[in-house]
């Protein structure tokens, strides 16, 4: 393994000179601020010294530009699931490119790689006589997913039903529908109303869910939405029972039940699909990230039968959506060279090996005094904070992931009190230690700390949301 967190000069590429605040010659103002805006970060506290700035990534690691090579904890933002370095999906997607970039998707229109994609997903998921309706991200496909929801029953003949009921803590992308199902609040706020007619229930409670539809009256409701796993909001595993009793109880009021797998489909849980392993089949799974591990942005939606019934049946009707790279030709390509990948080297049958070695090891963080507790399933994992040490020190997860930079790990906030765990797929036993290593380092950096990082040490962005 590579020194993590040591300079290679073999790939070292050099820091952007810093310039100082102040006049330039010319009149301009300049700043030691580029022009791109991060997304989840205050902008404010973003500058070019503090940027990390990452140029290449073999496996489960990546390259700074100053020459660091860092453990990827978290596959990017958990779609890396094939690891980087991929020659076969680059050269499967340069030759797509030479032939045809991309070709529209609407009406009559189609490409080669949307056509084959579609089989091929349509093939692996678990919803019977399914149709794939292919978007160019995990939002675009929850805002597609929750579209066609209220589209079908006004097809049916009960437009009343239109209520969207999502869970605490999801986390469901960033278009307006997303926005409004999630159940963080804080990334809702400051836009006023954006899509109304939505409800939210706790995580765990199928109760809460029984209650909400009497509540809110079942004629008045048209779907559920929840991640088999809750991902973003912290990596909460369902209780035992959970989707089956969520599944029975939408089937019996007359209520759409939606999968939103875009952190859990393609492999993550040592299944293809979430919904398999806790034994449910949603009428519609939504689905982005792993299906092409990000080598380029592809979402969907899969629709079970009843859905498209009465799209494509009878005298059908026209589903006026889509995006102009809905089935982008290449993007499909990467999916489909990806499934390749994930099918030769039989990757989600070892996440399943490996989730017991990988609970164990990451499990052995829990007796540290600065971690309330560890949160896992499949190959994820959420290392919560001391919600006491929290009260007294709010900038504490960020003070960790700083120690874990210096360590050598990658990885990222959930929620302002939990630290972000999904690496690649392809991570090893050995690469899995020193991960948890290195955390354990961090979090003991933290602890001599304690004293003078009582006052909130000053945070190079505001991810804490997502
Ligand atoms: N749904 C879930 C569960 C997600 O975790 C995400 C992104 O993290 C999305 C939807 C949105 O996907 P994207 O960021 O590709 O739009």
């Amino acid at each position: 393994m590579r020194r993590l967190g040591r300079t290679n000069e073999r790939g070292a590429t050099g820091q952007r000179d810093a310039t100082p605040s102040g006049a330039h010659e010319d009149g301009k103002e300049t700043s030691n601020q580029g022009s791109f805006w991060h997304g989840f970060a205050n902008m404010a506290n973003v500058t070019s010294e503090n940027e990390v700035v990452i140029v290449r990534g073999v496996g489960c690691e990546v390259l700074d530009r100053e020459g660091r090579w860092y453990l990827d904890a978290t596959a990017g933002l958990w779609y890396c699931n094939a690891g980087y370095g991929r020659q076969a999906i680059a050269e499967a997607v340069e030759r797509q490119m030479r032939e045809l970039p991309a070709y529209s998707t609407f009406g009559m229109y189609a490409n080669e790689p949307a056509l084959e994609l579609s089989e091929r997903i349509s093939q692996l998921s678990p919803l019977a006589d399914d149709k794939v309706f292919l978007t160019c991200n995990g939002s675009d496909a929850i805002d597609t997913a929750a579209k066609m929801a209220r589209r079908y029953w006004n097809e049916v003949g009960k437009p009343e039903k239109q209520i969207i009921i999502g869970r605490e803590f999801a986390y469901h992308g960033m278009d307006a529908f997303g926005t409004s199902l999630a159940g963080i609040s804080a990334n809702a706020e400051g836009y006023g109303q954006l899509v109304p007619n939505v409800a939210r229930v706790p995580y765990d409670s199928v109760e809460a869910l029984a209650d909400e539809l009497e509540r809110l009256g079942p004629e008045n409701v048209a779907a559920f939405i929840g991640e088999p796993v809750i991902g973003a909001g912290g990596v909460y595993p369902p209780p035992d029972g959970y989707w089956t009793g969520v599944a029975e109880l939408c089937r019996e009021n007359d209520v759409l039940l939606i999968a939103d797998e875009v952190v859990t489909g393609f492999g993550r849980l040592g299944r293809w699909f979430g919904c398999e392993r806790y034994g449910f089949v949603p009428d519609l799974l939504v689905f982005a990230k792993g299906v092409t591990s990000g080598y380029l942005p592809l979402g969907g939606v899969i629709v079970g039968p009843r859905v498209q019934e009465p799209f494509w049946s009878g005298d059908g009707v026209a589903f006026k959506h889509g995006y102009t790279y809905s089935g982008h030709a290449a993007a499909c390509t990467a999916a489909l060279a990806n499934l390749d990948v994930l099918e030769g080297e039989d990757l989600v049958s070892r996440v399943a090996a490996f989730e017991p070695e990988w609970v164990e090891i990451v499990s052995s963080l829990a007796s540290h005094p600065l971690v309330q507790e560890v949160r896992t399933a499949g190959l994820l994992g959420a290392v919560e904070l001391s919600q006491e040490e929290l009260e007294t020190r709010p900038g504490l997860v960020e003070e960790v992931i700083a120690n874990m930079r210096e360590e050598g790990i990658l990885t990222r906030s959930l929620l302002g009190t939990a630290i972000h765990l999904s690496p690649a797929f392809v991570i090893s036993r050995e690469q899995t230690d020193a991960l948890v290593a290195g955390l354990s380092h961090a979090l003991d950096a933290a602890r001599e700390d304690e004293d003078t990082a009582r006052v909130t040490p000053e945070r190079g962005g505001d991810d804490r949301l997502e």
